[in-house]
């Protein structure tokens, strides 16, 4: 029996090999062989969410905020967290946003970060809400590529045990 780990062309199928073995050789397209080995490794990163935490606990409970330029003569609503305004500069007031939006545009990720492995390939959309000037960009789901156009309505969806992170929104085709 050979010790080489078994050789996959598809990352998907390196990831699938790592967690049953810890080792896997990638082949890319130009036959180049990759030996990749998994290493778990776990740290507590403690971080603040600062003045961008209402955003957060916003998604936690099933609501979008967006920022709105306290400015009347200006009054540019963002479709992010966003502390100051980048128009005029003048401090901002949090908004609800729409759970209903447009794609403004997308991409398909065949490979992210440790996070998304599993779920490649997504799709990454820029979202444009009606009367916001700025987009959001979130996963949209329940999808494929080939189902995606630009202008397509599309509805926002919360994590029912939310982690206070980005992941807890996504959206998917409006129904
Ligand atoms: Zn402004």
């Amino acid at each position: 029996m050979s010790a080489r780990p078994r050789a996959f062309s598809k990352f998907r199928e390196v990831q699938s090999e790592l967690e049953q073995s810890g080792a896997a050789i990638f082949r890319d397209g130009e036959g180049v062989e990759s030996l990749i080995v998994r290493s778990p490794y776990a740290i507590n990163y403690i971080h603040s969410y600062a003045e961008d935490s209402p955003f957060f606990l916003g998604l936690a409970d099933g609501r979008l905020r967006g920022s709105k330029c306290r400015r009347p003569k200006c009054g540019f609503v963002y479709g992010t967290p966003r502390g100051h305004c980048m128009v005029c500069g003048a401090p901002t007031d949090w908004i609800d946003l729409p759970t209903k939006g447009r794609v403004h545009s997308w991409t398909t990720c065949h490979f992210g970060s440790e996070a998304f492995l599993k779920e490649t390939p997504y799709n990454l959309a820029l979202v444009e809400f009606a009367g916001v000037g700025s987009l959001l960009l979130v996963r949209l789901r329940d999808c494929v590529e080939s189902d995606i156009y630009v202008g397509m309505p599309i509805e926002a969806r919360f994590e029912p045990n939310p982690k206070y992170s980005i992941t807890d929104v996504w959206f998917v085709p409006a129904r």
